[in-house]
């Protein structure tokens, strides 16, 4: 898929003012840090589309784009910050899992994971709970221009055998770089074929 247009929506704090919109969406997610905001960049061919923020984990904010007018890509808050307090984590839960049980036009979540770390239990018990609601997701390993190619594909594989043990089958997957590009292609043509079904 070529990037034609991709234009900010709206920002907003609650699931019930996301854009009145049935234009399939497709929501980017993972833990802070991960790399989200450049990877939205990257997908788009845009600067600074997402902008990353300054005091993460204050604002928990859905951002809305509009892509080449036909598909909404979604913004999800980053989870996991270690100094958020209790309820503030409770408050974020309940805010995602609103934002998946009532976007009905919400296709595939990516769930983004920093390939050069070890399976983290935020994000199996995140992705568990996505497979629980039938939430449909793929994984995107980033940040893979920081390691080496054997290290890269040792982690996958180790990630895979984890999620094995959960799953039967591995989700699909990605591998991303910001700065190399690596896995645009992939990653738009996944959505454009989704959107072409
Ligand atoms: P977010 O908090 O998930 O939105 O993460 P950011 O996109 O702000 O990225 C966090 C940090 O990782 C920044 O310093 C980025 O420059 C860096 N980063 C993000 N993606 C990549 C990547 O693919 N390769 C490299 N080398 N650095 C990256």
């Amino acid at each position: 898929m070529k990037i034609k247009s991709a234009e900010f929506v709206v920002s907003n704090t609650r699931v019930d003012k996301c854009p009145d919109s049935k234009l399939p969406e497709y929501a980017f997610i993972g833990r802070s840090n991960v790399g989200k905001s450049s990877l939205i960049n990257m997908l788009t061919d845009r600067k600074t589309l997402a902008k990353t923020s300054a005091k993460p984990g204050k604002t928990q904010l859905i951002n809305h784009f509009l892509i080449n007018k036909n598909w909404h890509l979604v913004d999800l808050p980053g989870y996991g910050y270690a100094k958020v307090s209790k309820s503030t984590k409770r408050t974020f839960q309940k805010f995602i899992t609103a934002y998946f049980d009532k976007r009905k036009q919400m296709i595939c979540a990516f769930v983004l994971i920093d390939s050069r770390h070890e399976p983290q239990p935020i994000d199996m018990e995140f992705m568990q709970w996505l497979g629980e609601h039938q939430v449909p997701f793929c994984i995107i390993f980033t940040k893979a221009d920081k390691l080496k190619p054997k290290m890269l594909e040792k982690n996958i594989n180790h990630y895979q055998d984890k999620m094995l043990e959960i799953w039967e089958e591995m989700p699909e997957f990605f591998v991303s770089s910001a700065t190399s590009k690596l896995g645009q292609d992939e990653i738009l043509d996944y959505i454009e074929a989704i959107n072409n079904e």
